[in-house]
């Protein structure tokens, strides 16, 4: 089997390659991906992810996401599949949306794809009012965007509900979703593959700001 990043061969490296031949990454190139639990809230919901956003990261999610290079979706949940699975046993995932438009062009449904490795349940009930992407964005597009987002119409929240995106940065599209969600009467975890670097080098009080 070859490395999905660097092309390698996995027999031909180290031995965790060769122990760990599942891993559809080398040991190069996971290790270039910094493994780290960042823990923080948003508006006062606990979330959760498992690398802290870099370069490496990035440059794979835009190779997955923006390129469409759809093999690549095993690699981004597939060290923590087995603790997610565990943890969040009970729960009913719900992917934040995409425009229409990239997922359109994208022609897959980029978290639903990822969440395959772990075999949890997932549902997409949330969608983008308006088409902009949050890159383009400046602070005032990205206020708007937390009323932007809308649920479908007649849809039932599950009593325990994880809110799954792929990267949080600056939060915006969470609390665009928690306002659609009777948070009194659901119970809400959140959940993403990586965080914003920024979420975890000021102490936590701090953290807590800039999320709130
Ligand atoms: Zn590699």
């Amino acid at each position: 089997m070859r490395c999905l990043i660097c092309g390698c061969k996995r027999d031909e490296g180290s031995l965790r390659d060769i122990l760990l031949s599942d891993d559809p990454l080398c040991s190069k190139c996971r290790a270039e991906w910094m493994r780290k639990r960042i823990h923080f809230r948003i508006k006062g919901i606990p979330a959760e992810a498992f690398y802290v956003y870099n370069s490496a990261f990035s440059s794979a999610l835009i190779q997955y996401k923006e390129c469409g290079d759809e093999a690549l979706r095993d690699i981004f949940l597939y060290e923590v599949r087995n603790e997610l699975r565990r943890k969040y046993h009970g729960y009913t995932f719900l992917r934040m949306p995409s425009t229409e438009t990239k997922r359109n062009q994208r022609g897959f449904d980029h978290l639903e794809e990822m969440l395959k490795i772990t075999g949890i349940r997932s549902e997409a009930p949330f969608y983008k009012i308006h088409d902009f992407t949050q890159k383009q964005s400046g602070k005032t597009e990205r206020a708007r965007m937390e009323t932007d987002i809308g649920v479908r119409e007649g849809y039932r929240f599950a009593k325990k509900i994880v809110l799954f995106d792929d990267v949080i940065t600056t939060g915006s599209t969470i609390r665009g979703a928690l306002a659609c969600i009777p948070v009194h009467s659901v119970k809400v975890r959140i959940a993403a593959c990586a965080a914003n670097a920024k979420l975890i080098k000021l102490p936590f009080q701090r953290r807590k700001d800039i999320i709130e």
